[in-house]
């Protein structure tokens, strides 16, 4: 029996990179197909048993026979997530703090601010005082001005499928 509380795990299109990257900020499992065979996309959601989400049509309606497809009408990558996000009931909880690592989907941990040294812009290093790494990809992150711009969206973007649902 599926576990009702946990979101389900996405494939995405090659065209939604943009999408992808936020679904992961907020925690959601996805696998990003870069593949320009629409068959792939589809037997990964199979074999995953995750939702499809896709920009192409065609590619839409031959998925609806195997996997759950979500469609977009839009490029408006904030507009896809803000209908992902209601479509799924997912949280936007990773606004406080990063969840998954956008580039590749691996967990993001906090790593002690002297084994980032040699990794990060002077800069940084000096300005910045808690830094967080993923564990896959390896990946510095840190919570500057780039941050806090995405935590504005996406809080922004919470508010709205909040007032949505409800109506
Ligand atoms: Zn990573």
């Amino acid at each position: 029996m599926p576990n009702r509380k946990r979101s389900p795990a996405f494939v995405a299109d090659a065209m939604l990179g943009k999408l992808t990257r936020w679904l992961r900020l907020l925690g959601a499992k996805v696998f990003f197909s870069e593949s320009k065979n629409d068959d792939d996309a589809i037997k990964q959601a199979v074999k995953e048993k995750a939702v499809l989400l896709t920009r192409n049509e065609a590619l839409a309606q031959k998925a609806g026979d195997y996997a759950k497809t979500v469609l977009f009408k839009t490029n408006d990558s904030f507009e896809q997530l803000r209908i992902v996000m209601r479509k799924f009931g997912l949280k936007a909880n990773g606004a406080q703090s990063f969840a998954l690592c956008p580039k590749c989907g691996g967990k993001i941990k906090r790593i002690v601010k002297a084994k980032v040294e040699s990794r990060v812009f002077p800069r940084v290093f000096e300005q910045q005082r808690l830094f967080w790494a993923c564990g896959k990809c390896k990946q510095i992150y840190w919570k500057g001005s780039h941050f806090k711009k995405i935590t504005k969206k996406l809080e922004a973007i919470k508010r709205n499928a909040s007032n949505r649902k409800t109506k």
